[in-house]
């Protein structure tokens, strides 16, 4: 079995206060979520609904998911009732779905708005123009049912540090600019979710406060 306590512990010792691991156990089974609990780690992040519920029903009732990957409008029902944070909502459809969901369940969902900044077309999220569009028509200060926390970004998939940083840096703006604009007042409009396990490190220079981090702590993912 991968020493998932040892890497989860090397990559705590990168991590400063003010940021927090979201542990990626996507595609890994139970027993390793297990070791990291048994260690303290009480957050993380799944992108595949089916997956994500077996787990919240098995594991502890103490973990705080994150839903992290392009989630399906016709799937939030299932995650509403108790979803910590969903990371990556990418379009205002899913947004007023999380709304209606989270009012069935009586709940305020936190949710970080996804950004595409990467140049690969792949990637989900508002480009900064449509983003700036949707948080001018002020439909989300009606939807009670949901709370923004921040942003969210995956960097382009490349060795060019550079160009990683440089992207980084655009969301970290992005980030001033939205706060400045309309969360000035709201404290709790504060996360940066940016960081893999490639490029966490450079993430944390640019103003990240959470980083989602899955091979670095379980080793490589068996599909
Ligand atoms: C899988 C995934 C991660 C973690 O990737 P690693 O390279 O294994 O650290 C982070 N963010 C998102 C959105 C993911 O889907």
């Amino acid at each position: 079995m991968f020493d998932v306590a040892k890497s989860l512990h090397d990559v705590m010792a990168n991590i400063p206060d003010g940021v927090r691991l979201i542990a990626v156990s996507k595609f890994h089974p139970n027993e390793y979520l297990e070791v990291a609990y048994a260690e303290g780690q009480r957050v993380f992040g799944e992108s595949h609904e089916q997956e994500l519920s077996q787990k919240a029903k098995t594991l502890p009732k103490d973990i705080e998911w994150h839903f992290i990957g392009h989630l399906q409008t016709n799937k939030v029902k299932y995650i509403a009732p108790y979803i910590s944070m969903i990371e990556a909502v990418d379009s205002v459809k899913l947004m007023r779905e999380i709304n209606k969901q989270a009012l069935k369940n009586e709940r305020v969902i936190n949710v970080l708005l996804e950004l595409h900044i990467a140049e690969e077309e792949s990637k989900y999220g508002f480009k900064l123009d449509e983003c700036r569009e949707f948080l001018a028509s002020g439909e989300w200060r009606e939807m009670k049912g949901v709370h923004i926390s921040g942003i969210m970004m995956m960097a382009s998939n490349t060795d060019d540090e550079q160009q990683i940083r440089k992207e980084m840096m655009t969301a970290s703006d992005f980030f001033d600019e939205i706060k400045a604009t309309y969360f000035a007042d709201d404290d709790d409009f504060r996360e940066r979710s940016w960081g893999m396990s490639d490029d966490y490190p450079i993430a944390i220079e640019c103003n990240s406060t959470m980083v989602r981090v899955g091979t670095a702590i379980f080793g490589p993912r068996i599909y």
